[in-house]
């Protein structure tokens, strides 16, 4: 995979949110909620990911992309495989129960515990995508490039149907099982090569480079004010915010739990929710920490590259961040 399955932006920045706000704080069930549904989301991706493995390596993989469309607005694709033949766009979705792809009027209507849901038609929605890409193909100045789109289910117990007559758009939703299966029968559509080794090279280059990650502002985007956030080193065996730093090791005082790195997802929280660089003052009121030279040493033996001098040395945190 030329681009592999990493968690989004904005679902680690919820998650940390979540535990640096006191479980009674007024928007923790809104950003609880907000998580799971991200979750969900992504597991869904992942698993399609695990199948995309197993392509041959002509096969060019990327996941969770999101690239401007004329210079606007931004476009966001699941997946998108690239050959020298043709290109595949797969939008991924978790839905269980009967699925019935409405055509007389297009929707998707969900059935589930003998409860009827309607939502957007994803095949409308991957149309969309396929005309901006081929737009941004032509942007970029590549050869036009046949564009196929699929919908990958990554939920199994999943029964679809469709309005009598419309049996051809089975041919564009797939399950996780029959995924691989359907990527070889596009291939035999596509017998000749579009692009060169050269061009196809350019075309991965330049998707990785003009790629933008979705990575809000979280405290702006739920309006939480920095100060609610809650200080000091998590515990990672009982989750409090009671780790006390002696003898060069953090032990909890709610469960005697003891670590010698508890502080790196401390640093973490600070990069996701705060900004992606700190001094040793910032990083001693977070941590709460009295010492500078215990600071400083905790920062040093990190190895994260910094700017600046003395005490206006910040550290950078980015690369703590997907870890
Ligand atoms: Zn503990």
């Amino acid at each position: 995979m030329l681009k592999p399955c990493e968690r989004p932006m904005k679902m680690l920045k919820l998650e940390a949110l979540s535990r640096r706000l006191s479980a009674n704080h007024p928007k923790q069930e809104r950003i609880k909620n907000d998580f799971r549904k991200i979750r969900t989301g992504f597991n869904g991706e992942r698993s399609i990911g695990k199948e995309l493995k197993d392509l041959p390596k002509e096969y060019r993989v990327f996941h969770d992309l999101r690239l401007d469309h004329a210079g606007s607005r931004y476009f966001q694709m699941d997946f998108l495989i690239i050959t020298r033949n043709y290109c595949i766009i797969i939008e991924v979705k978790n839905f269980a129960g009967t699925l019935y792809f409405d055509r007389t009027y297009p929707q998707l209507i969900r059935t589930k515990d003998g409860q009827e849901q309607a939502y957007l038609d994803p095949l409308i929605q991957v149309d969309v995508q396929k005309s901006r890409l081929n737009d941004w193909l032509t942007f970029h100045k590549f050869p036009s490039l046949p564009i196929e789109t699929l919908i990958a289910n990554a939920n199994s117990n999943t029964i679809i149907k469709t309005t009598p007559g419309f049996t051809p758009i089975f041919k564009k939703i797939t399950g996780k099982e029959t995924l691989i299966t359907k990527i070889h029968t596009l291939e035999e559509k596509y017998p000749s090569e579009q692009l060169t080794q050269r061009q196809s090279t350019r075309l991965s280059n330049t998707i990785l480079q003009k790629n933008t990650p979705h990575n809000p502002d979280i405290l702006k985007l739920y309006q939480v004010d920095e100060q609610d956030l809650l200080k000091s080193v998590q515990c990672p065996e009982c989750a409090a915010l009671h780790m006390h730093y002696h003898w060069g090791k953090w032990s909890c005082s709610q469960c005697s739990y003891a670590s010698k790195d508890a502080h790196i997802q401390t640093l973490r929280d600070f990069a996701l929710l705060i900004k992606p660089n700190i001094t040793n003052k910032q990083a001693r009121l977070f941590l709460q920490i009295d010492s500078i030279d215990i600071m400083q040493r905790m920062l040093s033996a990190l190895e994260l590259p910094y700017s600046g001098q003395f005490k206006n040395r910040a550290y950078r945190l980015d690369g703590l961040i997907h870890e």
